[in-house]
């Protein structure tokens, strides 16, 4: 799906280019070959990092993105997107001698980047097609690893998914500084090119295809569905123009608002990396200011130390111990300020409210679990927090023809958790067939 090119993340230019030929050999003959390599072991995914790096630095570019794409097919948005200050760079033994580490993603990125484009010959053949077929719900990169795998093998797989667009939150959510939508989907259609088919715009327990429907037609059900909606701050003055939740707002940023709408004075409600996300892209889209603002200190935040670094040389100013008790609203019914008091250890303190001044507020404070979806499928489990129930090593839920991974069963963490998932149920079902 081709999206318009003056739509406003498009005015965010790609943080971390990618490397030239002789960028990505010098950086890759640094790489010491690290025998139990601990890059390796940071990455959920496992992907064999010496070994690709090695592939790079002897011009063997085809076969370090195969070494990538065999433990992690969504190589290449990984690549762009992981938070590896925090995974294999971080892990990266010249990380511990204070030396500059490998940059590990950006020469993934260098290795997958060419292998995924259209005009390339193809890296892969799929296997002829077997007598097996699965349905998966969501075209997050869940689903896309887990389809790709077992297209590869031979298998039929059909991807349902809600929206108009196919990536799930690559597409969506990702800060376009990283991971421009139009990228993500270019990733999607080379998933595709394996035989995977996606059908956009059904939403699977509410359309015309429910659980039993995919049960009975299937031989297996992997679901994939992320999360759900921005939670709300339920205080008062939130219903209105102004105040959104943040992936909503992230969401129309990245697909619909188009370039030359105008940010005024942004505040954003909480500590995570959704926030510090929305924080960081209204400031560098030019907002008048943008205010964080955290009911906790900053060094309880849960967004990554680096990320809130960044916003904060991006002008981002950070309101700390505070809390918002309403919104504020002209006659009219505009957004004129947020109403915060000031907290310690979370609780808000008596008389201390005051006001700061937006015509924007994000909330940041969570997304809702798609729970629901679980009563479609007798026998898959729900847990304590709203996750689904699966054994993390295989996918494999309380029903035998049901699998599942991604946000939906771990709460919310990273890409590459939910290709680790998708990969491994795939795998588990091509043991299963013996395939
Ligand atoms: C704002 C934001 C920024 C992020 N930034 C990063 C980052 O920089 N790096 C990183 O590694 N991770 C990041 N993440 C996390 C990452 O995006 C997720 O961990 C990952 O996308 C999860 O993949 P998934 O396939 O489980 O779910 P999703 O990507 O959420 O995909 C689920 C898909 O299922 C669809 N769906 C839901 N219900 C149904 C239904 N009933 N029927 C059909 N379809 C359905 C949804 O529309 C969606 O397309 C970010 C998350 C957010 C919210
Ligand atoms: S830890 Fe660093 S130097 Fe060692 S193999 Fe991994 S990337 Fe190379």
């Amino acid at each position: 799906m081709a999206l318009p090119q003056d739509r406003l993340e498009n005015a965010l230019d790609d943080k971390k280019p990618t490397f030239s030929e002789s960028e990505a050999r010098a950086e890759a003959e640094r790489c010491l070959y690290c025998a139990d390599a601990p890059c390796i072991k940071a990455c959920p995914t496992e992907i064999d990092i010496p070994t690709f790096i090695k592939k790079i630095a002897s011009g063997n570019v085809r076969g370090s993105a195969k070494t990538i794409f065999d433990q992690n097919l969504l190589g290449y948005s990984c690549s762009r997107v992981c938070p590896v200050e925090e995974l294999c760079v971080g892990d990266c033994v010249y990380t511990g001698w204070g030396r500059d580490p490998i940059p590990i993603g950006r020469l993934q990125r260098y290795a997958t980047e060419k292998a995924t484009k259209p005009e390339e010959k193809a890296l892969f053949t799929p296997k002829a097609r077997k007598d097996k077929k699965v349905a998966l719900i969501g075209a997050g990169p869940a689903s896309l690893a887990c389809a790709g795998y077992l297209a590869l093998e031979g298998v039929e797989a059909i991807i349902f998914e809600k929206r108009a667009v196919a990536g799930g939150l690559n597409t969506t959510g990702i800060a376009p500084y990283k991971l421009h939508a139009q990228d993500a989907l270019h990733e999607v259609e080379w998933v595709q090119s394996f035989g995977v088919k996606i059908e956009t715009g059904v939403e699977v327990g509410k359309d015309h295809l429910t659980g039993q429907k995919l049960l009975d037609a299937y031989d297996a059900v992997f679901i994939g569905v992320g999360l759900g909606e921005d939670t709300k701050l339920g205080v008062p003055g939130e219903d209105g123009p102004g105040v959104v939740g943040a992936t909503a707002w992230i969401e129309e940023m990245k697909l619909h608002k188009k370039q030359g709408e105008k940010l005024g004075h942004v505040v954003v409600v909480g500590g995570g990396n959704t926030a510090i996300d929305v924080a960081r892209e209204c400031a560098l889209l030019g907002a008048a200011s943008v205010t964080m603002v955290y009911r906790r200190s900053a060094k309880e935040m849960s967004g990554y130390a680096h990320e809130m670094e960044g916003a904060r040389v991006e002008g981002v100013q950070l309101v700390e111990s505070a809390q918002p008790v309403g919104f504020v609203r002209s006659a009219q019914g505009e957004l004129t300020a947020i109403r915060v008091a000031r907290t310690e250890g979370g609780k808000n303190i008596p008389g201390t409210e005051y006001e700061i001044p937006c015509d924007l507020a994000a909330v940041a404070i969570g997304q809702s679990k798609l729970r629901a979806l679980a009563s479609e499928f007798p026998g898959v489990e729900v847990d304590a927090r709203g996750c689904l129930k699966a054994d993390p090593a295989t996918g494999r839920t309380g029903n035998a023809k049901v699998f599942t991974g991604g946000d939906c069963v771990n709460g919310g963490k990273e890409v590459v958790n939910a290709v680790a998932d998708g990969r491994n149920a795939a795998r588990t079902l091509l043991a299963a067939w013996g395939f």
